[in-house]
């Protein structure tokens, strides 16, 4: 069916590809130096590049090069974009690399076997397609992997996809390779050998293509993260908070659960700052926020509203199961021990102001308003207390302070 297509030409062909796309991963992976992997992809597609050149000079050069060597490099060049492609999804791989230089090994023995021994250009095709088809498989189990990170799930997957169909591609090769008669030359081997080569002209476009889906869909990922996250403490910045809330608020006064808000506030943070730096400021603020983590749901919302000021957002919660909340989070703040850099340890109390959406209707404003009059009276009662305020009116503190301790 491809008999028309010279396969000398189809090796420059692949040559040229894999050669220009290898240097378009490489200076890729030059541009965007935070992304592992990318460079041993390009350097897979240019070993390709250099093992379909040693190919083509199948007749001209010894065949030390232009079949061992070449069918080596070709191997090797695949096991290179499959380390490529583990460390950009930041799998480790272990008994695969084993496994991979057992294919080397059996790759070299059954070359020089089927090359000087027992000269036999089919075991050398069935040979060689069986371990690219395997080596083609890891790519692909690796590509369909779910990795640490979640972030590059379809452009992984669709690479992963068409890779299980070059691996298949070979492993038939392999197999009507070995009912063909007896083959003269791989030069002139016929339709199915031709078709291999368009195979690994077209895996060599989906990697490429793959590579630059892959990191885009981690750069977008990383943008939105930067826009939505604190730097210093990983929580939610205010921006995300205010879009979280529109969310969270609307979907509170649809289903008529309550929605609680506790804004938390670092007691005499300043002077903390004054006495010991603003270094050991910032470590006790990410320790601090870690503690709100720590100790709310997943999904609940913790953000910092500004400066040593942070707000969790609870859904379906109502005031009495808030105060719990704020109560532990209080005590866990106030038993939590800092270790600054010098090796001291240092402990923070905060206060607390809470309350809860129970009026139908009511904007997230009035409901922060009151969360902040909470805090603010939780300020003027000395401090590392929690104070509950209601719709509409302040509880006397005795009821409103499920406690407060003298500050330390
Ligand atoms: P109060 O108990 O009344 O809340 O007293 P306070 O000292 O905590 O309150 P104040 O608002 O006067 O001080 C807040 C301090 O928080 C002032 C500012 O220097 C510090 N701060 C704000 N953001 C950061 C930050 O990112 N890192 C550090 N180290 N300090 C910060
Ligand atoms: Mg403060
Ligand atoms: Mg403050």
């Amino acid at each position: 069916m491809l008999d028309f297509l010279d396969m000398r030409t189809l090796l420059v062909n692949t040559l040229l590809i894999c050669l220009l796309f290898g240097m378009l991963v490489i200076a890729y992976a030059i541009k965007h130096k935070n992304f592992k992997g990318i460079v041993d992809i390009g350097l897979g597609h240019l070993l390709i590049a250099m093992g379909s050149f040693l190919l083509s000079l199948r007749d001209y050069a010894p065949d030390y090069l232009s079949i061992l060597l070449a069918n080596l490099i070709f191997l090797y060049g695949l096991i290179r974009t499959h380390r490529g492609f583990a460390a950009l999804k930041g799998i480790t791989l272990q008994r695969e690399k084993y496994f991979e230089m057992a294919m080397l090994a059996t790759a070299a023995i059954s070359c020089v076997y089927y090359t000087y021994a027992n000269a036999n250009v089919n075991m050398r095709i069935i040979v060689f397609s069986t371990l690219f088809s395997a080596e083609l498989a890891l790519i692909a189990r690796t590509l369909l992997l779910t990795s640490t990170s979640h972030v590059v799930h379809v452009a992984s997957r669709m690479l992963g996809a068409s890779y299980i169909l070059f691996s298949m591609f070979f492993l038939v090769r392999a197999a009507t390779t070995l009912n063909e008669i007896p083959l003269a030359n791989f030069l002139t081997a016929g339709s199915m050998h031709s078709s291999a080569l368009l195979v690994i002209q077209l895996s060599i476009l989906c990697s490429t293509f793959g590579v630059v889906w892959i990191a885009t869909t981690f750069l977008e990922h990383d943008l939105r993260d930067q826009a939505t996250h604190d730097p210093l403490t990983q929580v939610y910045n205010r921006r995300a908070l205010n879009d979280i809330v529109s969310s969270e608020h609307s979907r509170s006064m649809r289903s008529e659960h309550p929605l609680s808000v506790i804004m938390v506030d670092i007691d005499q943070f300043k002077k903390l700052n004054d006495q010991h730096g603003h270094l050991a400021g910032d470590i006790v603020l990410k320790d601090f926020a870690n503690v709100l983590c720590r100790n709310t749901r997943g999904h609940d919302t913790v953000a910092r509203f500004g400066g040593e000021e942070f707000i969790v957002l609870l859904p379906d919660t109502d005031l009495e199961q808030v105060k719990l909340v704020a109560e532990k989070l209080r005590t866990e703040i106030a038993n939590h021990e800092s270790y600054l850099v010098d090796d001291q340890i240092i402990s923070v109390t905060a206060s607390f102001g809470i309350t809860s959406s129970q009026a139908e209707d009511e904007p997230w404003q009035s409901i922060l308003e009151r969360a902040d009059q909470a805090l603010y009276a939780a300020k003027r009662e000395g401090r590392n207390c929690v104070v509950t305020k209601r719709p509409s009116v302040i509880s006397h503190p005795q009821d409103a302070k499920v406690s407060t301790q003298a500050n330390v």
